[in-house]
């Protein structure tokens, strides 16, 4: 018994001083098992549909209380589209596809002066160029 809870204190330790290694495993874990965890976090999501729906709504709004720029901002983009003051390209600015939809990155930020400021990338892109802005 003792042991047991030595050793997961001291896994939680190692984790606490290595992050970068859990999150290393974490993304060699996800690739390996795409499928498995798609269709596991499908049934979940069908099993528990109203709570995932009420948790993220309200992360999203405490998000938005935090900082209301990043939802400003979309929304400007989102009329300004709807406008046709500004046209969604066809195809992603970086690697050319147009088999998915092409979202508008913020890619100078979410002021107010960048708010249709924004490149034209496919959500895998997308989802790249935020990284790279984060960090
Ligand atoms: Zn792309």
């Amino acid at each position: 018994m003792g042991r047991r809870v030595n050793y997961a204190k001291y896994l939680k330790e190692w984790k606490r001083r290595n992050p970068e290694k859990v999150k290393a495993y974490g993304k060699t874990y996800a690739r390996k098992h795409a499928a498995k965890i798609r269709v596991r976090s499908k049934k979940h999501y069908e099993k528990n549909k109203a709570k995932v729906i009420a948790r993220s709504t309200a992360r999203n709004r405490q998000a938005y209380k935090l900082d209301s720029r990043p939802y400003i901002a979309r929304a400007a983009l989102y009329v300004a589209v709807k406008l046709g003051k500004i046209k969604r390209p066809k195809a992603c600015e970086r690697c050319g596809t147009s088999k998915h939809r092409i979202e508008g990155h913020h890619h100078k930020g979410y002021s107010k002066e960048f708010e249709l400021d924004v490149q034209w990338l496919c959500p895998s892109c997308h989802r790249y160029a935020d990284q790279l802005l984060e960090h």
